[in-house]
């Protein structure tokens, strides 16, 4: 599970969340860089998340950005905070509400594979 990655994840089409981690000052975070935000350590690592974590906010979308996606709308989107401290945008069943405990699996969304959260009864 912490063997460093050298694939981005889902974006390149794997079950995967990847994300980075400063050995430095231990700050975590979604999107790829090539230094750490926190301190500029450069070559931060790359993990693979647990995709458990918490919602943090959820927002209906009830019009498609694309013709592609216009059969999946309504749909959630979420933020959610990852049990390894980095917070991320992704699709998730629309019952979800803040503070719900999640957990991702991976769906088909038009062309693309994508991180999907689901509400989990596991404790955080
Ligand atoms: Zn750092």
């Amino acid at each position: 599970m912490n063997e460093p990655k050298k694939t981005r994840g889902w974006i390149d089409g794997e079950h995967a969340i990847i994300y980075q981690r400063c050995e430095q000052c231990g700050h975590s975070w979604y999107f790829w860089r090539s230094f750490c935000p926190g301190c500029g350590v450069s070559e931060p690592e790359c993990l693979e998340a647990s995709g458990r974590g918490q919602v943090y906010a959820a927002s209906m979308v009830h019009r498609a950005p694309s013709q592609e996606l216009r059969t999946h709308v309504p749909y959630l989107i979420v933020i959610i905070d990852a049990d390894e401290g980095f917070r991320l945008m992704a699709h998730g069943e629309s019952t979800l509400t803040i503070g719900d405990r999640v957990q991702a699996r991976f769906v088909e969304f038009g062309s693309r594979l994508i991180p999907y959260f689901e509400k989990t009864d596991e404790p955080g």
